[in-house]
């Protein structure tokens, strides 16, 4: 289980190291990644018909930059994090946020996508975290923080059998 201790910096450590690497890895094929003009249209899902799938490692990371207060429900269609077309949280934006680009490849996004999430699975097995892969609504309705729990606590499905 992951509290607010040196564990937990160590998780928030390995989940920025891991958007550094995709980062690099987009730079070294800009072409196939794609040149995002950041129109924010992604972003508005339902509008855009499009879903972002996060994992428990990204919102423990999310919630160590913002603090607890900083993380938010969705309440609409579009991702709680985006005002006026702009990402609030441009820096510490999900892995799915940094891969997908309208303009780029969907092979190569679905490799590099594939490699994070093994990258993520691993985190969570060092640092004892569910692993889970869900949209960001039900990830923020699930996500509990704790002092001394797991950050990420269980969805009602995982229950299940
Ligand atoms: S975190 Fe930022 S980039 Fe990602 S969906 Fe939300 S507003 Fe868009
Ligand atoms: S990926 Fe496409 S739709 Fe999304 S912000 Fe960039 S240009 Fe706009």
């Amino acid at each position: 289980m992951v509290g607010k201790s040196a564990r937990q910096r160590r998780l928030v450590d390995e989940v920025e190291a891991l958007y550094e690497w995709i980062d690099a890895q987009l730079g070294r094929d800009p072409v196939r990644a794609g040149r995002c003009a950041a129109c924010g249209a992604c972003c508005d899902f339902v509008t855009y018909d499009h879903l972002l799938f996060v994992t428990p490692p990204e919102l423990i990371y999310l919630s160590d930059k913002l603090g607890t207060d900083g993380l938010k429900q969705m309440t609409s269609g579009r991702c709680p994090y985006q005002q006026a077309s702009q990402c609030t949280v441009h820096a510490y934006r999900f892995a799915g946020c940094r891969i997908f680009c309208c303009r780029g490849e969907a092979d190569f996004q679905s490799e590099l996508t594939e490699a994070a999430l093994r990258r993520l699975k691993a985190i969570c097995e060092r640092f004892e975290v569910p692993y889970r892969y869900a949209d960001l609504a039900t990830a923020l309705t699930c996500f509990v923080t704790s002092s001394d729990r797991s950050a990420a606590g269980p969805c009602p499905g995982d229950r299940r059998g």
